[in-house]
């Protein structure tokens, strides 16, 4: 095993079978032997430095209904907000003063806000941060939205993929929702312009190894600039509800081959990952992560965020608590940096 992660580091890609192996071998050596690698590679690339990102979660309503989501439609026990232009400036204007450069903007799919209203938003947005990067990750849109929205000032897009497999797909989401459109959107933001993000849950209910297989072949063919990866959580108020959570180590170990893939992609260490174990923050780190994306949105909003159950967003999770996080950072050797953190095409 040792020898294909060598050769991983080596050559950016394995085949089918080696990544299957790689996924499916449960020696702790080899899983430590990964994480070594990968910290080291992204050590290469960024040197200790980790960008900071702000993430503001703009509103929680979305006419989706994902299984696996707790904003999705069907869920009447959320209190449903959305933040007004003003209150999303505010936000900025916080995370501008603590040193955050890019602003990514979250939400769930809400049709009362509008492509204009989002066109303007960004707008508004460009024209108070000029030397800021503006991050959407707002699902599935149009061509001529992601046109508008690019034109306004926005330079990065996530959209993880969740699952490259058509049949898992469609266990994880209802009828009307397609991975064709999914995958389509993400080729729309890659040809305007995007530096575009992809990714996955791990441990979602039906996955396999050949699922997450497929999903590395497609982010090796996609090459995208950021690759979002966490473990699933359940909510409570889902389907998924009584399903097992993904392993951390399974999430770990994904995060370091896609390190060893794509030396120079920018990977968050997620809240996800924070929010299963208490040092999830730190362990993708060292697995090989270089960006962290504290929560910028108004406090007393953050709970109705609730992708899923004890979701961290205080603590060393937000941007009031950086000072914290920037301590645990340098407790493992590294260094939050205030830096833009564009990727870097080398
Ligand atoms: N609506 C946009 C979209 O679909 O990309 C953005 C918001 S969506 C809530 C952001 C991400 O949250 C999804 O891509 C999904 O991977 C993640 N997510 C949702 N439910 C989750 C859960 N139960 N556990 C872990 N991650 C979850």
């Amino acid at each position: 095993m040792k020898r294909l992660i060598d050769k991983l580091r080596r050559t950016h890609r394995l085949s089918a079978e080696e990544y299957a192996a790689l996924l499916a071998c449960e020696e702790r050596s080899v899983a430590d032997y990964l994480r070594q690698q990968a910290g080291e590679v992204a050590l290469a690339q960024f040197g200790n430095g980790i960008f900071i990102r702000g993430l503001i979660e703009i509103g929680n309503r979305c006419h989706n209904d994902c299984y696996y989501c707790g904003i999705r439609r069907s869920n009447t026990s959320v209190a449903r907000y959305g933040l007004d232009r003003d209150t999303i400036l505010a936000c900025c204007k916080e995370g501008y003063a603590l040193g955050f450069r890019t602003f990514v903007m979250q939400g769930g799919e809400d049709p009362s806000m509008t492509d204009e209203w989002m066109e303007q938003t960004i707008a508004a947005i460009r024209a108070a941060y000029p030397d800021c990067a503006i991050t959407l990750s707002l699902g599935e849109k149009t061509r001529e939205a992601y046109e508008r929205f690019y034109r306004a000032g926005a330079n990065r897009y996530l959209l993880r993929h969740e699952t490259h497999n058509d049949r898992h797909y469609r266990m994880l989401h209802p009828a009307g929702m397609s991975l064709e459109y999914r995958l389509q959107c993400l080729q729309w933001l890659k040809e305007i312009g995007y530096q575009t993000g992809t990714g996955i849950m791990v441990g979602t209910p039906g996955q396999t190894i050949a699922h997450l297989v497929e999903d590395i072949l497609f982010i090796e063919a996609f090459h995208p600039e950021m690759i979002g990866i966490g473990p699933f959580i359940p909510h409570h108020a889902t389907p998924f509800a009584a399903e097992p959570a993904g392993s951390v180590e399974m999430t770990l170990k994904l995060l370091s081959i896609f390190r060893l893939m794509h030396p120079a992609a920018l990977i968050p260490s997620t809240t996800a990952l924070a929010t299963l174990v208490p040092d999830g923050r730190e362990r993708g780190i060292l697995a090989g992560a270089n960006v962290v994306m504290p929560n910028l949105s108004p406090p007393e909003q953050r709970k109705n965020y609730s992708l899923y159950d004890r979701k961290a967003a205080f603590g060393a999770e937000a941007a009031e608590g950086l000072r914290e996080l920037s301590r645990r950072m340098e407790a493992i050797g590294y260094r939050l940096s205030t830096e833009r953190g564009d990727y870097n095409h080398v």
